[in-house]
């Protein structure tokens, strides 16, 4: 078997024994889930020792001070509760640069290709026009010029467009990296 570092049912086993409802009252696709799975085993194991020494210092407090039975938490399980909780955090900030970066380039692509229609419109519609008009002279030599345009704009154009689109998203990741 290949030794796995995490599972995505650890937490819900931990929280679930925790919450005393392991194994009686919880999904019964989780139990069988823990049965198989070396992780869940553990952490089953583990917290349930650690439920029950919490169990008792519950019960010395109580019994120590009958008056005040509110329980301070056990060191061990705070901890426990706070790695999983910064295993958690760390795996959620290392997903959000990534669609960060994803949602700017999808951003940035729509609006290069918003940018190059709108730029080739009028060109694209003169050259429909010039088409029409066939042997006015004057329509003939704006849409030389069109065409001289055409072919110097896009290409600027889109060099800017793709420098953006390149840029913007290693400038957002260079940003977020450095936090
Ligand atoms: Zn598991």
């Amino acid at each position: 078997m290949i030794p796995l570092q995490e599972c995505a049912h650890e937490r819900e086993v931990l929280d679930l024994v925790i919450a005393e409802r392991w194994p009686d009252r919880c999904d019964p696709d989780v139990v069988a889930h823990a049965a198989e799975c070396e992780i869940c085993r553990d952490v089953v194991a583990v917290a349930m020792e650690m439920r029950e020494d919490e169990a008792r210092v519950e019960a010395d407090i109580v019994a120590a001070s009958p008056s005040h039975p509110s329980v301070v938490p056990d060191a061990t399980l705070v901890w426990w509760r706070s790695q999983l909780r910064a295993h958690e955090d760390a795996a959620r900030q290392a997903a959000r640069p990534i669609a960060m970066v994803q949602g700017i380039g999808i951003g940035f692509g729509l609006v290069a290709v918003f940018s190059v229609t709108r730029f080739a419109w009028p060109w694209i519609t003169s050259y429909a026009s010039g088409a029409r008009a066939g042997a006015s002279e004057m329509v003939a030599r704006s849409v030389a010029s069109s065409g001289a345009a055409i072919e110097a704009m896009p290409l600027w154009l889109m060099l800017s467009i793709v420098a953006a689109v390149i840029a913007a998203p290693i400038a957002v990741y260079a940003a977020l990296g450095r936090e």
